[in-house]
This record gives structure tokens, sequence and C-alpha cells, in this order.
């Protein structure tokens, strides 16, 4: 049996709308969200990313605000935008757009960012909450993995958990909450040896390696849950035939345009897991809605309101 879809793109609306509903009940008390995006010089991927989230600010009625430094700003100047910012009433979420141009500081500046403000939660002081289970803000792609696993009622607590990928901004964290969560888990990198075995130990599979199609059917166990955090363009014909070939859908996108997006997991993956995350429609959705979720979340803590749905973890 085909493994059943796990829709990001409906989960996501879903939260979009409760995060809409509690910013219309916080600003009938009075209440307004604000997030600044801070986006240095001219990235076309960081300007489309960018417009998503301030799209998305709109729709859920959270204030937002852009600042586009110059790609010639130096890290004096981002510390001194990045310190307005945190000391600014209104803003209750700040969002530094990477990368940065290289002659900028990168981590200076991530780490001068208010860690109440991280809606990123890259800040050491939120992973150390993350890592000590108290509140504070999860990064958005792991929080939006467990927000797919939990909605669709996919069981935790007990399973063998198996995440491919050990970076600071989606593996360690992804491990962080399924371990906080109640799960066996394991991280696998590019070290790992039999990195397949380790994975078909896994009730729960989470691929976030960055390498198109890598995990194919020898990886998985019959009946996982996959997630598929993976964000790939494929514009060579040959890898799109061997990940592809047969999809009428996907050979019109690729005969039109040249190019198309493509996860970690290979399509095959579909025929043995139980459920699946589908690339594009599964994870990515889901950190957009996060971000929406975090800014709201760090303008109730801020001001320490008990929103019991709000602060659940
Ligand atoms: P990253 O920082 O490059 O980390 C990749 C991880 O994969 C590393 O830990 C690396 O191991 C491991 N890896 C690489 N090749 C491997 C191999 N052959 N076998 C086993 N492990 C291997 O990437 P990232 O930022 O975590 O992102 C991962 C993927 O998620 C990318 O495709 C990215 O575009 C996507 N992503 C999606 C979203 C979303 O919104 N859906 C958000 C963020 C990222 P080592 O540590 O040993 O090098």
């Amino acid at each position: 049996m085909p493994a059943r879809i796990l829709d990001g793109t409906k989960i996501a609306a879903a939260i979009r709308a409760e995060v809409a509903a509690e910013v219309k009940k916080m600003a009938a008390a009075g209440i307004h969200p604000g997030l600044a995006v801070v986006l240095v010089g001219h990235n076309p991927a960081s300007e489309v990313y960018v417009r998503g989230k301030v799209k998305a600010c709109e729709e859920v009625g959270i204030y937002s605000e852009q600042h586009a430094p110059a790609e010639t700003a130096t890290t004096a100047d981002l510390l001194a935008l990045i310190e307005d910012l945190n000391h600014r009433e209104a803003i209750d979420g700040i969002l530094v757009q990477l990368p940065l141009p290289p002659h900028v500081d990168s981590k200076k500046v991530l780490l001068a960012v208010d860690p109440a403000k991280d809606v990123d939660g890259f800040h050491p002081v939120n992973v150390g909450l993350l890592s000590t289970q108290r509140p504070g803000l999860v990064p958005c792609t792991p929080a939006g993995v467990m927000e797919i696993l939990q909605r669709s009622n996919i069981p935790i607590t007990g399973q063998e958990a198996v995440i491919v990928g050990r970076s600071d901004i989606v593996g360690k964290p992804v491990a962080m909450l399924l371990l906080n969560a109640n799960a066996t888990v394991t991280v696998g990198h590019s070290k790992t040896r039999d990195l397949p075995a380790v994975c078909r130990r896994a009730d729960i599979l989470v691929a976030a390696i960055g390498r198109v199609g890598m995990i194919t059917r020898d990886f998985v166990k019959p009946g996982a849950t996959v997630i598929d955090v993976g964000i790939n363009k494929v514009t060579d014909p040959t890898e799109f035939q061997h990940l592809f070939a047969g999809n009428a859908k996907r050979e019109e996108t690729f005969r039109t345009k040249g190019s198309t997006m493509a996860g970690d997991v290979h399509p095959e993956v579909a025929e043995v897991a139980g459920a699946l995350t589908p690339v594009p429609g599964g994870v990515g959705p889901l950190t957009i809605a996060m971000l929406m979720y975090n800014t709201v979340k760090a303008a109730s803590m801020r001001r320490s309101i008990r929103v019991a749905e709000l602060i659940r973890r």
C-alpha cells in the first residue's frame, strides 16, 4: 500500500489560522505582535524568502517591518541595528536572514539578538532552554516537523527515531525535540557506519541532509514515517529521470521551468513507508507558519501572558 501523504500545506494553514485568531485576541487586549526582518544586500533567494515571511505576517495580522542595509554594511552597522531592534517595544521578533555577506561576522550578529526576540531559536540561550525542556523559542523548521507528526497522530513516545543530519538549525534541534517527546533518538551523519542499517531501525526517519534522493527504499523499515526536510533544486535531466521518470506532472514542470524541487528522500520510498511528507508541500510550508507562531509566542512570553495553547512545549 502506498504511504499516507502528510500534507504540510494543510497543517501550515491550520496553524496560521490559529495564530491569526490569537493575534485578534491579543489586539483586543491592546497587544500587537511585531516582527522585524533584516535582509542585508541583494540575494535573490533570500529576497523571495523574506517576501514570503512579510506576506505571511500580513495574512495573520502581525505587524512587520523590513530592514535592508546595503551589501557594504559592516558588522558594527548590523550590531547597532540589532541593538536598536532589541530595545524597540513594537518589535517582538527579530529575524536576520542568512547568509550574511562574507565580510560580516554572522555569529556575532546572531548572538546580539535578544534571546526573548530570537524567533529563529538559534541563540545559545534558546538552544539551552530547549535542551533543558524549559519554555523558549524553538527553531521554526524543527518545530514544524513536530507539528506534522503530532497533528498527523504519529506515535512518538517509545518509538525509534533516526535523524540524518546534525546541523544546528535542523538536525540537532529535531533530535532534541524528539527526545523531549520520549522517542529513542539516533542521529546519523556523514561519518555514520552503515547508515542504511541505522535508518532501518527507525519508526520515524527524518532526513535533513541536503542531498537529493539520498534516502532510498533500502534505508526505510516498511511502515515507517518518513519526514523529508531536504529542499534541493534538480536541473540535471539524468538526475531528474532517476527520480521522477514516469511522473507526468513533474515532467511537465521540468519541461517548462527547466528545474524541479526535490527532497532528500527518493520518491520510491512511498512504496515502503507508512507515511511520508512530500517535497514540495511537506515540511517547507511549516517553517513560515512556525515563524508566525514564534512571533506571537515571543510577544506573549515577553509580556508574561500565559496563553495555554501557545506555551505547550
Ligand atoms: P547542513 O548544515 O548542510 O547539514 C547537512 C547534514 O547532513 C550534516 O550533518 C551532514 O553530516 C549530513 N550529511 C551530508 N551528507 C551526508 C551523507 N552522504 N551521509 C550522511 N549524512 C550526510 O544542512 P541543513 O541546513 O541542516 O539542511 C538540510 C536540508 O534541509 C537542506 O536540503 C536544506 O535546504 C533543507 N532545509 C529545509 C528547510 C525547510 O524549510 N523545509 C529549512 C532548513 C533547511 P556532517 O555533519 O557529518 O557533515
